[in-house]
């Protein structure tokens, strides 16, 4: 019987898609509290972006951002389509 393989597979496919979604909930806390101007890690207001890159308009902007009292860094990737698109803000 390959039941244990299956069950196993399954806690597997399981496991990894909960760490998946736990990582995107733990990064859009981080980023949260980035846009707060906090850092997650050491709460100081120290944040600040060092990186943007984007491929233009339509695309999702990489944002980098770098703690100067920790060290933290951590990039996000930032749907711009809906808000600073079509206000002007975009080049
Ligand atoms: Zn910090």
């Amino acid at each position: 019987m390959d039941f244990y393989l299956l069950a196993f597979m399954l806690i597997i496919l399981v496991g990894s898609v909960l760490v998946y979604i736990y990582y995107l909930k733990e990064k859009k806390e981080q980023l949260d509290s980035i846009r707060k101007g906090f850092c997650p890690q050491c709460k100081q207001a120290d944040i600040e972006l060092t990186d943007k890159r984007s491929g233009g308009c339509s695309g999702p902007q990489m944002l980098t951002f770098e703690c100067l009292s920790c060290g933290y860094v951590n990039s996000f990737a930032v749907d711009s389509s809906n808000s600073s698109c079509g206000t002007g803000g975009c080049h």
